[in-house]
């Protein structure tokens, strides 16, 4: 039987932790990891009625992409909703896990799920990250090169875009000379030695800078094995803020705003003037998004869909874009089925199930 850690490591491998914000409060929120699933309810924000229909459908873990414990807790005596529902969700056994930032800062994400639901192509991350990648350097034998370069790669070295296995290497003499407690493969103890030897170079994402020193270690034969590890500058084109992709067809006036209605199921769109141009280049961010307005803007959007604009900030379009804010629980509401089948395509032994309850606080008198 999966246990709950099992589902964590799953989504993290989509999702990694280390991709959070600074402000954020991801991962298992309530519960034990050590946990039997029997089954687990996804949810867009957890309230007691949320963990009332774990209840209800059997689920002892709820899913869930806003944590329900996002500023701290300082106190659990039930007089928020917050507190209640933790409360409800500890007495009835039920878990919590939240992939929020964490899930909106990668490809295949929160925002490449709008992207897919507004039919967009050529998606790409709108604002990539940077200082999430290194450089791992280091020296084989010539004959164990490929060996330590597919361990590099199985433990996730080597991709750069749509490029996996991208590595680069000069050969040349290493040389080296045992002390008394060294265990050389190679050379003898107290005698110079010089080896022929390939500098091997692969970019690496930081977070996984242990799992990969682990895996070559165990790959090179040398008892002590010569690396150089190196922060990078670069921007990971996987990882990163919002989405940006072209429509299929350029629209025009109106006729992209019932296109956007359409394709997001919305009641309601907040809009800025839409450029006198077709319509044909779309940046999104779920969610909280005026803070990508200038990213959009040098992407070439024609478009900016996101959400929780206020007033004075929809006067920063200045006719070069177009806002479409269409609201916070609208803009995510899809990354319940993100998860879904994200989950579904990994466990088949217990019931992954999509929540019915509407947790938007948000009511629209039209
Ligand atoms: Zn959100």
């Amino acid at each position: 039987m999966p246990q709950i850690r099992q589902l964590a490591a799953h989504i993290e491998a989509l999702a990694p932790l280390a991709y959070q914000e600074s402000y954020d409060n991801v991962g298992l929120l309530v519960g034990d990891p050590t946990t039997d699933i029997k089954g687990a309810l996804v949810t867009l924000d957890v309230t007691e009625a949320v963990v009332d229909e774990a209840i209800a459908k059997g689920c002892n873990v709820i899913v869930a992409h806003h944590p329900v414990v996002f500023k701290g807790l300082k106190k659990l005596n039930g007089k928020t909703y917050v507190e209640r529902t933790v409360i409800k969700a500890i007495r009835n056994d039920i878990a919590i896990y939240a992939a929020h930032t964490n899930l909106d800062n990668v490809a295949g994400g929160v925002n490449f799920k709008i992207a897919e639901k507004l039919k967009l192509t050529n998606v790409q991350i709108l604002a990539p990250k940077t200082q999430v990648l290194s450089k791992l350097v280091t020296f084989v034998p010539i004959n164990d090169t490929q060996r330590v370069l597919d361990a590099l790669y199985a433990a996730g070295a080597g991709q750069i875009g749509d490029y996996k296995n991208c590595s680069f290497r000069v050969s040349g003499t290493g040389t080296f000379q045992p002390g008394e407690n060294a265990q050389p493969v190679i050379g003898e103890i107290g005698e110079y030695h010089e080896e022929p030897e390939n500098r091997i170079e692969v970019i690496i994402p930081t977070h996984q800078q242990g799992q990969l020193l682990t895996a070559l270690r165990q790959a090179h034969r040398y008892d002590e094995v010569a690396y150089y590890l190196t922060p990078l500058d670069n921007q990971h084109q996987e990882v990163g803020s919002g989405a940006v992709g072209d429509l299929p067809e350029p629209l025009t006036g109106t006729a992209w705003l019932s296109y956007l209605k359409e394709h997001m199921s919305l009641n309601l769109i907040r809009y800025t003037a839409l450029p006198d141009r077709p319509i044909s280049r779309i940046a999104v961010c779920g969610g909280v998004g005026s803070f990508l307005l200038p990213d959009a803007i040098r992407a070439g959007a024609d478009v900016f869909v996101t959400a929780d604009y206020k007033y004075h900030e929809f006067f920063d379009a200045e006719e070069r874009i177009s806002i479409c804010d269409i609201g916070h629980y609208e803009s995510e509401v899809y990354t319940k089925d993100l998860i879904c089948g994200h989950l579904a395509k990994k466990f088949t032994t217990f019931a992954v199930i999509l929540s019915e309850t509407d947790t938007n606080p948000v009511r629209y008198f039209i």
